[in-house]
């Protein structure tokens, strides 16, 4: 059992973490790539200032000099050496007018022709053995309006070991934020899937003898406390339906037992000494009343846990109420004559049912039976049935079985349709009934879609009303 509860967390966990360790390395390596990105950017662009810085110095120098005939001689004495920047100057037939010491025996790589040459060009420029160098190109006018081009080169060394130390210190706290996010991921994906594990525990704990026990909500806002919520009421449910089974189960033994022991005893009662024939068949008159009863008793049983699995409904077949009552009525006019009970029905309207036609005679001779059965000689059983139209525009028809019988406490009257039920248990217990009728009509409307109620008053008589769904038409 541990192991079907552990498993699967672990599994989660373990896969959470794995999805924040992805996200977070995707995360990291685009910020990552992104930031250097604009470091480097941030860099060159520092650089490329300084070398503009320069060259606007050495344009104020030109400028400072008119006389260009001896510019190489005067910029000789400030420019000829620098620690970093080095110059050049080019006239408009690409003869160098003045070159620091450094580029002496280096060839820059230029082609442009100062007349045309706008605004500052910046370029990266690989140097033999020299290594990469920042190259900012530029034309002006001298005195004379002749275009003249200056250059100033500066070493990226600097720049990009500045760079190098950034790239450096991404690497090494890259991999320890990723760590951390993925131990943190760990332990959040444990401290959030921990609410399940006591579910999966008290679940565990729930069986058909510890009924009782629910699982403990937390938050009921959040989704781990919805899903409790929703446990406890499923297990709520288990526990009715168990405890229904049970009470059912113990109902159906104490039913079964008592015609069983009249048996027995009557039996035992005849054998112990000779008997007249009289007494014999007495003896075997009671066995088969009883016999009868449990035959009758066992029917019921039987139906109600086939309704019960299903076995009632969805129906196919299209029944013509008018026309299944009045067979009804046929038979159960003569049992009513029989026992000097007046029998009256309303006009029957034509009303069409998708439904079982045996199951919903069975409903309306039961109400009918038991009618007939609570009223005594001299009182009325009536038959009532009427179409009315619902507030939604629906058709619904209502069928009324009332008698004058003795009527029904109204404590009785909200577990009326339980099983094994009875209001006066002497006087059913004598009339033979089983407490199971109501059950299985109650049953039959359900399967129908319709509803089933009763109203009584004590000494007045009762009414049990059945309204079914159905049409005025005979179209499904
Ligand atoms: P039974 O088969 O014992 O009659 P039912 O389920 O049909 O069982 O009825 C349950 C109980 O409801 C009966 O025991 C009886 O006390 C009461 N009851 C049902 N119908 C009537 C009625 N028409 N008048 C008075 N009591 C009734």
């Amino acid at each position: 059992m541990i192991g079907t509860s552990w498993s699967p967390r672990l599994n989660i966990r373990w896969r959470l973490t794995a999805w924040n360790a992805v996200v977070m390395t995707a995360v990291l390596t685009v910020f990552s790539l992104v930031l250097l990105f604009a470091v480097r950017r941030h860099l060159t662009e520092r650089a490329d200032q300084t070398l503009q810085e320069e060259l606007r110095e050495l344009i104020e120098e030109i400028n400072f000099y008119p006389d260009t005939s001896n510019l190489g001689a005067q910029l000789e004495r400030r420019y000829s050496v620098h620690a970093h920047y080095h110059f050049r100057v080019v006239d408009q037939h690409g003869n160098p007018l003045f070159r620091s010491r450094f580029l002496t025996n280096v060839e820059l790589p230029f082609d442009t022709d100062p007349a045309t040459l706008r605004g500052a060009v910046f370029q990266d420029v690989e140097l033999p053995e020299l290594g990469t160098h920042r190259l900012l190109t530029m034309a002006m006018r001298d005195s004379r309006s002749n275009p003249l081009l200056l250059q100033v080169l500066a070493p990226r060394m600097a720049l990009d070991s500045e760079f190098r130390s950034y790239v450096w210190m991404i690497l090494t706290a890259g991999p320890i934020a990723l760590c951390s996010a993925v131990l943190a991921g760990y332990f959040l994906a444990g401290r959030s899937l921990a609410p399940i594990e006591d579910i999966a525990a008290t679940a565990e704990r729930i069986s058909a003898k510890n009924l009782s026990e629910r699982v403990l909500v937390s938050d009921p806002n959040d989704e781990l406390g919805r899903l409790a919520i929703l446990l406890n009421e499923a297990f709520d449910r288990l526990q009715t339906s168990i405890n229904d089974v049970r009470q059912f189960t113990a109902d159906a033994a104490h039913e079964l037992r008592s015609p069983l022991a009249i048996m027995r005893t009557e039996a035992e009662v005849a054998l112990r000494s000779a008997r007249s024939d009289e007494e014999y068949r007495r003896v075997i008159q009671v066995t088969l009343e009883e016999a009868t009863r449990l035959g009758e008793l066992s029917d019921q049983l039987l139906t109600l846990s086939r309704h019960d699995s299903g076995a009632l409904g969805p129906f196919d077949d299209i029944v013509a109420m008018d026309a299944l009552l009045t067979d009804v009525l046929e038979k159960f006019h003569l049992l009513a004559q029989e026992k000097g009970v007046t029998f009256e029905s309303s006009t029957l309207p034509a009303w069409y049912v998708q439904g079982d036609d045996i199951w919903l005679s069975r409903l309306f001779f039961n109400l009918l039976d038991n009618g007939l059965k609570y009223t005594e000689a001299g009182g009325t059983v009536r038959l009532l049935a009427s179409i009315s139209r619902e507030t939604d525009g629906r058709q619904t028809a209502t069928f009324v079985v009332e008698d004058t019988g003795p009527g029904i406490a109204a404590e009785h009257l909200p577990s009326l349709f339980k099983r094994f039920y009875r209001a006066d248990e002497s006087r059913n217990r004598r009339l033979g009934g089983t407490g199971l009728g109501l059950a299985i009509c109650q049953s039959i409307v359900n399967a129908h879609k319709g509803t089933i109620r009763v109203e009584s008053e004590v000494g007045v008589g009762s009414r049990f009303i059945v309204t079914l769904p159905g049409s005025t038409e005979d179209r499904p």
